[in-house]
């Protein structure tokens, strides 16, 4: 779904990522552990397309099958094209197309292309209420794939649906987005984005910082409901082992010194939880 081949990227003229390579199949879910300033936020933001993350090297494709190629300038194919019926919805024809050059795509049609960043530090924007954002970003998302937009009825009653996954009141959907909110609703709220946009790949950057014993297993749960299925795929960023015991990742990988330098199951988390990254780098 995903390849990573020798990533390597600035940030403000400083080299962080040097060279990573990661490859993450349909059903996966992986982690990545490594010590503050490793790269892991910046690996997440020059993924989503962040301006200011200048690729210096590297190719990154996705594995998208709902983007219209027409609706996405920039995108580049290899693999082949392939006609195919959408469903009851909107009847209309759609290519799936492969693998995708992600790194030709501006941020938003990386979205529509099925791909999710959960922020570390979710923004505020006040002024906006999470419905309007919510709706909005959903509807562009689906029309940029050649599907019909959600009435307001139906958007509503998938927000009541994702909400209630996640424990969330619909009171705090109708306030601007993120304004106010604690810690934990912050990222208690990216879920319920994740829950309504329906991505194939996640990155989920700390989604369990600032999250209580009983939010972490909302969220655990929300998260394993939502992507734990053999067409998604998760890459959860994470400095703790805790969020791992109710998300079950796949691979475990160490990020340290803008690459990958150690990759294992989940024992490798456990292992750094008790040994530290500096024991377990250096082994
Ligand atoms: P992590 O998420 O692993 O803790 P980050 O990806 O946030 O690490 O940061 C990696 C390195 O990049 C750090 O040394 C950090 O100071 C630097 N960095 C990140 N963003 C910027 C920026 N906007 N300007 C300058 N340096 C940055
Ligand atoms: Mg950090
Ligand atoms: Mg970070």
């Amino acid at each position: 779904m995903l390849q990573i081949t020798n990533l390597s990227n600035t940030v403000a003229d400083k080299p962080i990522l040097k060279g990573l390579s990661l490859t993450i199949q349909p059903g996966e879910i992986h982690a990545i552990m490594g010590p503050n300033g490793a790269g892991k936020s910046t690996l997440a933001y020059t993924l989503g397309g962040r301006p200011g993350y200048e690729v210096t090297g590297g190719t990154v494709t996705f594995q998208s099958n709902s983007v219209r190629p027409e609706l996405v300038e920039g995108l580049s194919f290899s693999g082949d094209k392939r006609e195919e019926k959408d469903g009851a919805s909107t009847g209309s024809a759609r290519t799936d197309v492969g693998a995708i050059d992600l790194l030709a795509l501006d941020p938003h049609e990386r979205a529509a292309a099925g791909l999710f960043l959960g922020f570390q530090y979710p923004v505020e924007i006040p002024g906006v209420s999470n419905l309007q954002f919510l709706r909005e970003s959903l509807n562009s998302q689906r029309k940029a794939r050649g599907e019909a937009p959600l009435s307001g009825g139906e958007f509503i009653k998938l927000a009541k649906e994702k909400a209630a996954l996640l424990g969330m009141d619909m009171d705090m959907l109708k306030r601007p987005v993120n304004v106010g909110f604690s810690g934990g609703e912050k990222k208690r709220n990216e879920m319920v984005q994740m829950g309504i946009l329906d991505p194939k790949l996640a990155i989920l950057d700390e989604t369990d910082s600032g999250l209580d014993i009983d939010a972490l297993r909302i969220v655990g749960a929300g998260i394993n409901a939502i992507m734990r299925k053999p067409d998604k795929a998760v890459l959860l960023i994470t400095h703790y082992q805790r969020l791992l015991d109710y998300v079950k990742p796949d691979f475990v990988h160490v990020l340290a010194g803008g690459r990958i330098v150690k990759s294992g199951g989940p024992e490798l988390a456990l292992e750094l939880e008790r040994e530290g990254y500096a024991e377990v780098v250096a082994a």
